[in-house]
């Protein structure tokens, strides 16, 4: 395909394997062209981006026959200006047409008034389960953000990053400047929570001063190359042994997140790895505490499939990648959180990130 970048380090093979793949879903969803414009399934399958213009840059990819590029041309803007587009879509006016789930609606507005009678599907019912299963050069991609956001992780834990008397915002800031010292080219989120805003599970990170003596949650992610990571640790400030009872809770935590890991093998329901963890932490008493799902599918974006939640009965296939990421939050005192990004392998559950879940007493 002639949009590929020259130099795209997940090569040209990938990328027609990948198109292979879509063609055989499409035949089987019954879907006759594939429209790409924003999102990232474009990138995905041509290492080509589009810009969020008020031009259309947009691959239209029928099941059978060539694909066409459509690209902006300044002096013809909008889609009713491209006869290209148009030509590559004859044949579908009645057909079923696939548009990227983030195209603009601008767009797709022109299409439906010029092909009255096509009927229309997110282009995420072709190509979601596909881009779920990463292949090994996405693979090879995941583990080396989440290679570079343990050395980070590592540097928390170890108490190289200054936590007592900053802020959660400056802490956040470091945290970010450090990724991308080590490899990250875009920083996505540098979540921290400190003392109760630990049991706030997407607390961001604000002018709370840390203090001596609290839980601080720190989940971040990059992305590197294209690919996402995504981490959090949580650490106890200062050196004298935390409460018994948040010992006893990251006890549960850990071992519940490290059971959810293990029981991630090939041909597990998505769903089972997310009861795997909540019955383990409910069994510890605090199932009421545990408030959201156990994983998301993580590649190109920091969410997409497989979602480790209750009623995804999708089974777990060698290639799946996802978070495993339970955690415990008691309103007003504090939380815990422990995040890793794994991939089912045949040969079973395989952890990308190695930071030790021991708890952390950092005295930073
Ligand atoms: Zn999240
Ligand atoms: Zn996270
Ligand atoms: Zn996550």
């Amino acid at each position: 395909m002639e949009a590929v970048r020259e130099g795209d380090p997940l090569g040209a093979e990938a990328l027609g394997a990948r198109t292979t793949r879509v063609r055989d879903a499409m035949h089987e969803v019954g879907v006759e062209a594939l429209l790409l414009s924003l999102g990232a399934d474009l990138p995905w399958l041509t290492g080509y981006t589009a810009m969020p213009l008020e031009r259309l840059t947009m691959l239209v990819l029928p099941a059978d026959g060539d694909a066409t590029l459509v690209v902006p041309r300044l002096e013809a803007p909008r889609v009713t200006e491209h006869p290209g587009l148009f030509s590559a879509l004859v044949g579908n006016r009645d057909g079923r047409l696939a548009i990227s789930d983030r195209a603009w609606s601008t767009f797709l507005l022109q299409l439906q008034a010029r092909l009255p009678h096509a009927r229309w599907l997110p282009a995420s019912t072709v190509t979601a389960p596909i881009r779920a299963v990463k292949d090994s050069a996405e693979i090879a991609a995941l583990r080396r953000a989440a290679v570079a956001a343990d050395r980070v992780a590592t540097q928390l834990v170890g108490g190289e990053v200054p936590l007592v008397g900053r802020t959660e915002a400056q802490v956040s800031a470091d945290i970010g400047r450090r990724l991308r010292v080590e490899g990250h080219d875009k920083v996505n989120f540098a979540i921290v929570g400190s003392g109760p805003n630990s049991a706030s599970p997407h607390h961001d990170a604000d002018d709370r001063v840390i203090q001596v003596g609290e839980s601080v949650v720190c989940d971040f992610g990059c992305t590197m190359a294209g690919y996402c990571s995504d981490i959090t640790r949580t650490v106890w400030t200062g050196t004298a042994e935390p409460p018994a009872r948040f010992r006893d809770l990251y006890a549960v935590l850990r071992e519940a997140q490290a059971a959810a890991v293990d029981g991630a093998t090939v041909g597990t329901p998505c769903e089972d790895v997310d009861g795997i963890a909540r019955r383990i932490i409910a069994d510890g008493g605090y199932g009421d505490a545990f408030i959201h799902r156990t994983g998301h599918g993580i590649g190109l974006e920091e969410h997409e499939d497989p979602y480790l939640v209750g009623g995804n009965c999708t089974a777990l296939v060698a290639g799946h990648a996802f978070s495993v990421e339970p955690g415990i939050y008691l309103a007003g005192e504090y939380g815990a959180r422990i995040e890793d990004i794994v991939v089912a392998a045949g040969a079973g559950p395989d952890a990308l990130n190695a930071v030790s879940h021991d708890l952390a007493l950092v005295d930073a």
